[in-house]
């Protein structure tokens, strides 16, 4: 007798006593999202790599240098603009440096990186500017 999840991929044949047994721990069989506000129901086996990559309601790190706070996702967007871009526009005088902040704040590589290439590009520009 085949299980329950066949058509999900489960190619298990057994006896019919054994069936129900089987369901409850077969890796096809749907189960919960651990992420709250997610509906989805992934199949047993992929149930961690969906609750950690692909789910659309795992929790982020807010990726704003000083923020800390935990974020889904599907809520990053909106977290993203209301406390740290907020009000768009004109209105926002620490947007531009909250957005360099969130790309430069975290990685100490990237940051080391990028004053090193503004220094060599002033450096290029004095000496062309005086000596050529
Ligand atoms: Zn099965
Ligand atoms: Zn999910
Ligand atoms: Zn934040």
């Amino acid at each position: 007798m085949p299980c329950r999840h066949a058509d999900a991929g489960c190619d298990e044949e057994m006896v019919a006593a054994k069936v129900a047994q089987h369901e409850e721990r077969c890796p096809h069989r749907p189960v919960a999202c651990p992420n709250p506000g997610c509906r989805e129901r992934p199949r047993a086996l992929s149930a961690a790599s969906h609750a950690a990559l692909q789910c659309r309601h795992r929790p982020l790190r807010c990726p704003v240098a000083g923020c800390g706070e935990t974020v889904a996702e599907v809520r990053m967007e909106a977290h993203l603009r209301a406390e740290h871009f907020g009000r768009g526009g004109r209105g926002a005088p620490n947007g531009g440096s909250a957005l360099v902040q969130a790309i430069v704040g975290n990685n100490a590589v990237v940051g080391a990186f990028f004053t090193l290439l503004l220094a060599s590009l002033l450096v290029n520009w004095i000496f062309f500017h005086f000596y050529l």
